[in-house]
Order: structure tokens, then sequence, then C-alpha cells
């Protein structure tokens, strides 16, 4: 049996729609082809922003003005420039 989509001699195809077209399909091209999805991609992509963002929304130091652990646990070299050892061994 030939893949419709790589064309390659495979033991196992499955019948599917890939790209609005019905074929015979191997296990590979299906899993490329629900990783290629649109809205797949998309709410991948959301989700790494969010992520981003609120990585970037960090600040240094927390209300009571002392180095944040948070930051620190993120932006670890950051933090080993930002601040002296002795207050990032405080606050640990
Ligand atoms: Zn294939």
């Amino acid at each position: 049996m030939i893949c419709d989509s790589c064309e390659i001699t495979r033991d196992h195809l499955t019948g599917a729609v890939v790209d609005g077209t019905f074929g015979q399909y191997c296990k590979l091209c299906l899993q490329n082809a629900r990783r290629m999805t649109t809205s797949g991609h998309a709410q991948y992509s959301r989700d790494r922003d969010k992520e981003d963002n609120a990585r970037d929304l960090l600040q240094p130091w927390d209300r009571a003005g002392k180095p944040s652990r948070e930051f620190i646990n993120s932006y670890p070299d950051e933090a080993q420039e930002m601040f002296s050892p002795q207050e990032l061994h405080e606050h640990s």
C-alpha cells in the first residue's frame, strides 16, 4: 500500500481527509497533518505569547523592595548581574 501523501509504501494506511482530500495516509503524514492544522497552530502560538508576556511583566523587585524570587528563577543570569550576592542570598 502506498501513502497518498508521501508516496512511500507503508504497512498500515488509514483512510482520512487531509487538506480536503480523502485518501489513504500513513501514520507519519496523519501526524504531520494534525500538527499543521491552522487551529492547533494558532492555539499553540497564543499560549506561547501568554507565557512570554508573563515573563516580560516580571519585576526584578517585589513590593517590599526585595529581589523577586520569581524574577531570579526566570532570569538567573540577569539576577546575578542586577543583585549583589548578599541580596540573592538573603532572599533564598
Ligand atoms: Zn505518508
